[in-house]
């Protein structure tokens, strides 16, 4: 059978467990030869007992673990040919030709230079005499499938990425658990939510918490944001509200692109209204915990389309990304969304906040 290796790099996120379940069990049903590969790219570059062959058996008890069980790192080495080189043996030795990546978009970019590469990095081999002639030319093609993984829901090209709802789940827990608290002392509170440049969650969270101001990096507020955000919560408490919610995405920034943060919110509200004040960091209490109902069978379709797609692969089919569109698992041009991904990032870092819309909501 087809040498098949699965490997989660970059963040850890809810229900990835699930997607490399379901890697191996749909790998080992079509009759591949399935493999974890530990520790992200460090383990492809280290070898030996980071690549160990799965069974079906090994991926019992995990579907709703959240992180990942075959650990995740960031790994300088495979960002250097050298380290790349040292991979493609372990890979080759092994008769391993297909990945299953499951990462960020900056995961997603290694595996697709990795591929690129492929050729001239066991013609090396083959010069140093690290590989055979023979492996040489029983190799000729790294297939690569990606699932994105991150509870930031940052990555262009599907709806949800792994691990996104759960993280809303923690974040809706804690909100709640908040409000009773904020209720009883008339108080309000200032959340900081995850999500690095995108303010997804923190939008959501702040629909569905009945949240008084949200602060998300993709709309900066006006100049005059510290009247507008008090004049809100006093309009509320006049109302006969007795707390307010502030959520604040750790992305946030005003108009010139500098941060927003917590304490400078509540720095306006103390010094203005002299309300009993209070700010809660969620910080990776938002990544951990079990995965949601949603992320187990996004991860378990993710994980199932992510084989078929190299099993189904010819040998110009380039590198793709499994995602959602809808109710639908497709495959699209992994570069393609990585490119347009990035182009949200420099958008914002342009200022230019239409633009990254626009180009996020293209996905
Ligand atoms: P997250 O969204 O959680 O940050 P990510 O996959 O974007 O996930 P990165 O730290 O950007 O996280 O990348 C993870 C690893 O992928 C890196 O440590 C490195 O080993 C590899 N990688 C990233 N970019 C490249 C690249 N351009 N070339 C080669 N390898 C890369």
């Amino acid at each position: 059978g087809k040498g098949v290796a699965v490997f989660t790099s970059g963040g850890d996120s809810q229900g990835m467990n699930a997607a490399v379940r379901a890697c191996v069990r749909m790998g080992i049903y079509l009759g591949c030869k399935v493999f974890f590969i530990k520790e992200g790219y460090q383990g492809m570059v280290d070898g030996g007992n980071n690549i160990v062959e799965a069974n079906w058996a090994s991926v019992s008890g995990i579907i709703h673990r959240g992180g990942t069980v075959i650990g995740s790192a960031r790994c300088q080495d495979f960002r250097e040919r050298p380290g790349r080189l040292k991979a493609a043996k372990n890979l080759v030795e092994r008769g391993i030709t297909n990945l299953v990546v499951i990462g960020g978009d900056g995961s997603l970019t290694g595996a697709n230079l990795f591929r690129q590469e492929w050729t001239s990095l066991l013609d090396e081999l083959l010069q140093n005499s690290q590989i055979t002639q023979e492996q040489r030319q029983k190799y000729p093609i790294l297939h690569i499938a990606g699932i994105v993984g991150s509870i930031d829901n940052d990555f262009c090209g599907t709806d949800m990425t792994v691990g996104t709802d759960s993280a809303l789940h923690r974040i809706i827990e804690a909100v709640d658990a908040i409000v009773s608290t904020a209720y009883s002392h008339q108080r309000t509170f200032i959340m900081e939510v995850m999500g690095r440049h995108c303010g997804y969650l923190s939008l959501i969270t702040a629909v569905t918490s009945e949240a008084d101001y949200v602060f998300i990096p993709e709309s900066p507020p006006f100049e005059d944001w510290p009247k507008r955000l008090c004049d809100k919560l006093e309009q509320e408490r006049q109302a006969g509200q007795r707390l307010n919610i502030i959520i604040v995405a750790e992305g946030a920034v005003d108009r010139t692109g500098k941060p927003i943060t917590a304490e400078q919110v509540k720095k306006v509200v103390v010094d203005n209204l002299h309300q009993d004040t209070r700010i809660t960091v969620l910080g990776h209490v938002q990544r951990g915990g079990n995965s949601s109902a949603f992320d187990r069978v996004l991860g378990c379709r993710m994980g199932a389309e992510a084989v078929l797609a190299l099993m189904e692969a010819t040998d110009d089919t380039e590198a793709c990304v499994v995602s959602l569109e809808g109710n639908q698992a497709v495959r699209l041009p992994l570069m393609d969304c990585v490119l347009r991904t990035k182009a949200v990032a420099q958008a914002m870092a342009d200022k230019n906040w239409e633009l990254a819309v626009e180009l996020r909501g293209k996905s």
